[in-house]
């Protein structure tokens, strides 16, 4: 249908737009070709950057607002309606938002003319990728109106609290029993979860498997755990009537309504995610309480990971081989040292291994990580041997570096090309790793016995301390963590104990190596037990090379 140019003007189509844009999420607009004007939904100049919701010199003022890649094909598609030779206008392209970012929209639009000569276009503009508002498999609204419920409070949110439900590994159920099956289960969980809700809270959909339930009753975050339990009960329950057809849970992220304060929905979207998450994180089909302790350790652990990352992309910046010496007990001359890995950061100074290794051990980091500390601690030690040439050094392997990477031909070239000696190279292994012994470690093991690269057990003490790892092992070294020295400074029983393991890892032709010596007074009793080697502060902490050089090797 084309509208006759005699029975409405410009300006009446500008005042219809006037009237309609508050109550539609579209935009509608007017392009006056006759007088080269625009007219749009005054609420579209507030969304995108665009000089106003009214302009002259409409293809001109468009270069300010439209994605520049996206300016030709508009550019082409305004050219054939101003020419005449298109009667409408349908386009899907990119218009820019006041904060700069690309917005897909889908501008639709039909020419009236007058004669032959188009005169104006009227049409329409949605954006495509707003997220929809109501959800027709579980039949309840989304989160678009969530949104739009929550720019009520302006300020701050009333007293309540928010659950994000998730149903736990829904994505399995999908490929096992088709999606098909999934959308039953998602609507008859939106039953049950529907059937628990208390007077005066609200249910939203959000993404694919999760749910919100909104309380702004004043309800505390005691009763949505309560909540909770009742809807994992009506799950449990109908999991049962189905006959166990497919076996489900659900989990909870819970959050006080105070915690979000100005940006509404941004603070309920991103912490009810973390809450959920960390519900999964910690074994599924439970719940968690949200805090802000808790989300800014994951905030600290993500840009952790970023700067970890970074670093590695810029030749290991911020990274650094501390070296403990360790000492011979019987002669007290020093035996060699310890490699420890250093992160520093401009946000957060010096950051301890115990935070900053487990992060590289779960983004696999640790693999480029491990082999350029491997190489760092073979060059220092290259030094150390023109002046002790058989200066010990040992270095930590993490068990991530033995099941996924290279690590004996990294070892064995890394030992070549820094021409170190390997009966001065020990690797050292924790204890708690070998329980997941696997056939790789054993081979690393015997391929190390080989070459004479000598072998540690670390953390001698804090795990199981079977037995049966030293006799199918035959580590070199043991090394005694320091929280069982310290146990057996402390205690008779636990002193016992240890001169027990010494005994026999003597017995055995093993080295007992004691960790975490911090005065005279614990070495006094620590000799007790006759160790072979002694490491802690007592004899020096760990430190940079420089400082290692002059401190005791220069000096001598
Ligand atoms: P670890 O291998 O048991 O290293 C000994 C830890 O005890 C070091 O902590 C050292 O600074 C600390 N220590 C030494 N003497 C004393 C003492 O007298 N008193 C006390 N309280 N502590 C003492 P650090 O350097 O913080 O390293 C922690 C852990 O991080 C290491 O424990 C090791 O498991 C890991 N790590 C460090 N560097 C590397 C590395 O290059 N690769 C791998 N995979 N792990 C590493
Ligand atoms: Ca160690
Ligand atoms: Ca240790």
């Amino acid at each position: 249908m084309t509208i006759k140019t005699d029975k409405i003007s410009v300006e009446q189509i500008c005042a219809i737009i006037d009237e309609m844009y508050h109550c539609m999420d579209d935009y509608l607009y007017v392009y006056d070709i006759i007088n080269d004007f625009y007219y749009i939904s005054p609420n579209a100049a507030e969304r995108f950057d665009m000089p106003s919701n009214n302009f002259n010199n409409v293809l001109e003022a468009h270069h300010r607002f439209v994605f520049p890649d996206d300016m030709p094909v508009l550019q082409k598609d305004l050219d054939k309606i101003v020419s005449g030779e298109c009667k409408s206008h349908n386009l899907q392209y990119r218009w820019m938002s006041k904060d700069h970012k690309p917005i897909w929209i889908n501008c639709r639009g039909t020419v009236s003319y007058e004669g032959d000569r188009p005169a104006f276009m009227v049409g329409c503009i949605n954006e495509i990728g707003k997220t929809q508002k109501a959800d027709n498999i579980s039949g309840l609204l989304g989160l678009a109106s969530l949104q739009q419920f929550l720019e009520t409070y302006k300020d701050a949110l009333p007293k309540g609290f928010v659950i994000r439900l998730g149903l736990d590994d829904f994505k399995e159920i999908n490929e096992k029993l088709g999606s098909d099956y999934g959308d039953m289960l998602l609507r008859e969980t939106a039953k049950y979860i529907g059937d628990c809700l208390l007077e005066n809270q609200k249910l939203y959909r959000a993404v694919s498997d999760e749910f919100i339930i909104i309380d702004f009753d004043g309800n505390s975050t005691e009763q949505a755990v309560e909540e909770y339990k009742s809807i994992r009960h009506a799950i449990d329950s109908f999991v049962e009537a189905n006959h166990y057809e497919a076996v489900f849970t659900i989990s909870g992220g819970i959050l006080e309504a105070e915690d979000c304060i100005a940006n509404n929905f941004t603070d309920i979207m991103k912490f009810s995610e973390f809450a959920l998450n960390e519900a999964k994180r910690r074994g599924k089909n439970c719940c968690y309480i949200f805090t802000h302790k808790d989300y800014d350790k994951f905030l600290r652990k993500r840009h952790l990971t970023q700067l970890l990352r970074r670093s590695v992309t810029r030749d290991f910046e911020g990274f650094e081989a501390y070296l403990q010496p360790l000492f011979a007990t019987s002669s007290n001359e020093l035996y060699g040292a310890e490699a420890l890995m250093r992160f520093r950061t401009d946000e957060y100074g010096m950051v301890s291994p115990a935070e900053f290794i487990p992060v590289l051990e779960e983004t696999g980091l640790i693999m480029p990580v491990g082999k350029w500390m491997l190489h760092k601690s073979l060059e220092l030690c290259n030094t150390i041997h023109k002046y002790i040439p058989n200066f010990r050094i040992s270095i930590n392997i993490s068990y991530i570096q033995v099941l996924k990477s290279s690590i004996i031909s990294d070892i064995l070239s890394a030992v070549d090309e820094h021409s170190i000696s390997p009966s001065t190279v020990i690797i050292e292994l924790t204890e708690s790793g070998l329980v997941t012994a696997d056939s790789r470690i054993d081979k690393l093991w015997s391929r190390m016995k080989e070459e004479g690269i000598r072998l540690a057990l670390d953390d001698f003490g804090t795990g199981y301390s079977n037995f049966n790892y030293l006799k199918d092992l035959k580590p070199d070294i043991i090394k005694i963590d320091r929280s069982f020295t310290m146990k057996a400074i402390e205690n008779p029983y636990e002193f016992n104990l240890l001169s027990l393991i010494a005994n026999m890892a003597h017995n055995m032709e093993l080295k007992v190596c004691i960790e975490g010596i911090e005065n005279l007074e614990e070495l006094d009793k620590i000799k007790n037990i006759s160790p072979d080697y002694c490491q802690g502060y007592y004899f020096g902490r760990p430190c940079p090379f420089n400082e290692f050089m002059e401190t005791y090797i220069q000096s001598k």
